[in-house]
């Protein structure tokens, strides 16, 4: 059986990763009812969704991230009127918005009020960070009561060892408290939100902690645990692969006989940017999150307005690339996620790889 590219076992996954992940369902069945439907046209309807970033710096130097090694062009934080400004568009067309791409959110002083823009809404709001920033600032406080529904812990490690080797310049303990923090003024205010997802890059130096991951992942007071493949920024790099687990089963890629690695996947195209617009700091409205630096943007939604950019020519141009494209049609794209299962995994799953 194959619905739009997606296979019975792939259907099989995605509901069995709805169940698991509960407060997640409404945005896994949504993703999933859109893709029954193969775009074949170069419009595309109002978005179902948004990933709105309001940072491009970050505090840590990463190595595998284009913002940690300085090669990130804009750097700049998007203004809560920016975003007020956006946010028009969107408000009460779209089901969840993802604040955050590149760059750290925490080290924006506004970012309780773009959230509690979404909240008023009821959009389902979702950010990231690297959390060592989450203990000051009160943010513990800002975030319960700003209504955010999630916030995604990356933690890589559970020893300071392991964390820093990949989070280059963090402090594990600084994380655990600002986590801590949260949970206890959450329960204490009998809230359901934000719920805390962390979330750990699976790498050579932290491979042997995820069992042990779960409990600590609980200890700290988060409310689950996801574990994410490594996605390598600079595929073609042979340094790069020094970051990936001893086990390859552990891989997004395959290595092939010639020592060069390529994605596990088969191309089945893009239905992404038919319905989850990416838009930078600077206002840069990009295909998806795989555009680093703007290079494709269709356009400034700061200057031009949401609507008037999200099918104008340069957007449908690029669509239209990938309308019955039998590989992927832009660099970019040789390297991404999507088609790709095996990019956030729960411990069962995981346990069935190994
Ligand atoms: S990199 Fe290409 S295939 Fe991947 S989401 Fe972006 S446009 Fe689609």
């Amino acid at each position: 059986m194959i619905l739009n590219g997606i296979g019975l076992k792939q259907i099989l996954a995605i509901s069995k990763k709805s169940l698991s992940i509960p407060h997640r369902y409404p945005q896994i069945l949504h993703q999933f009812l859109l893709r029954l439907k193969m775009p074949n046209d170069t419009r595309a309807p109002f978005p179902s969704s948004a990933m709105i970033e309001p940072i491009a710096r970050c505090n840590l130097k990463c190595p595998e991230c284009p913002v940690g090694r300085g090669e990130l062009k804009r750097s700049g934080i998007m203004k809560l009127e920016e975003f007020q400004a956006i946010w028009k568009s969107f408000q009460g067309k779209i089901a969840h918005v993802l604040l955050f791409n590149q760059g750290e959110p925490f080290m924006v002083q506004s970012l309780d009020q773009m959230i509690r823009e979404c909240t008023k809404t009821k959009t389902y709001s979702i950010t990231s960070t690297n959390a060592i920033l989450l203990h000051k600032n009160n943010w513990a406080e800002r975030l319960v009561d700003c209504g955010l529904n999630e916030l995604i812990v990356s933690i890589d490690g559970i020893t300071q060892t392991t964390f820093e080797q990949y989070r280059v310049g963090g402090r594990l303990e600084t994380a655990i408290q600002g986590i801590q923090q949260i949970r206890k003024i959450r329960d204490a205010s009998k809230k359901k939100y934000p719920i805390l997802t962390m979330q750990m890059l699976l790498s050579k130096v932290n491979e042997a902690e995820w069992i042990d991951a779960i409990q600590f992942s609980k200890k700290i007071g988060c409310d689950g645990i996801v574990y994410k493949t490594m996605q390598l920024d600079r595929v073609e790099d042979p340094n790069s692969k020094i970051f990936l687990p001893s086990n390859p089963k552990l891989w997004r890629y395959i290595e092939k006989p010639d020592g060069t690695i390529v994605l596990r996947r088969k191309w089945k195209g893009c239905s992404r940017l038919w319905w989850h617009p990416v838009i930078h700091s600077d206002g840069e409205l990009v295909p998806c999150c795989f555009d680093k630096n703007s290079e494709y943007s269709y356009g400034n939604v700061l200057k031009e307005g949401f609507t008037n950019v999200w099918n104008n020519s340069n957007a449908q141009l690029f669509r239209k690339a990938f309308l019955n494209s039998p590989k992927p049609p832009f660099k970019m794209c040789e390297n991404c996620t999507e088609g790709l299962w095996a990019v956030e995994l729960l411990p069962h799953q995981l346990k069935k790889y190994l």
